[in-house]
């Protein structure tokens, strides 16, 4: 079994996989990658301040991602 590349929707916090992903943004932080076109169209028009809250929980749930993978001493 190859590893698969995981992400984050960051507008529903859904898994999403970077190569089947047809929903995909770029903006100053990156590729974003979208579980559906609604997602991304959310996305797409949030102001700054809207974006700064989806990157918030990004992160976390980024993290936690990461720790699935590992071990428990990751917290
Ligand atoms: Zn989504």
């Amino acid at each position: 079994m190859s590893e698969r590349q995981q992400t984050i929707d960051p507008v529903c916090g859904k898994d999403v996989y970077p190569d089947e992903c047809q929903f995909v943004s770029d903006d100053e932080k990156g590729t974003h990658y979208f579980c559906s076109k609604d997602c991304q169209s959310t996305f797409d028009k949030a102001d700054a301040k809207t974006k700064k809250g989806f990157w918030a929980r990004y992160t976390d749930r980024l993290k936690d991602v990461q720790c699935s993978r590992t071990t428990q001493d990751c917290r």
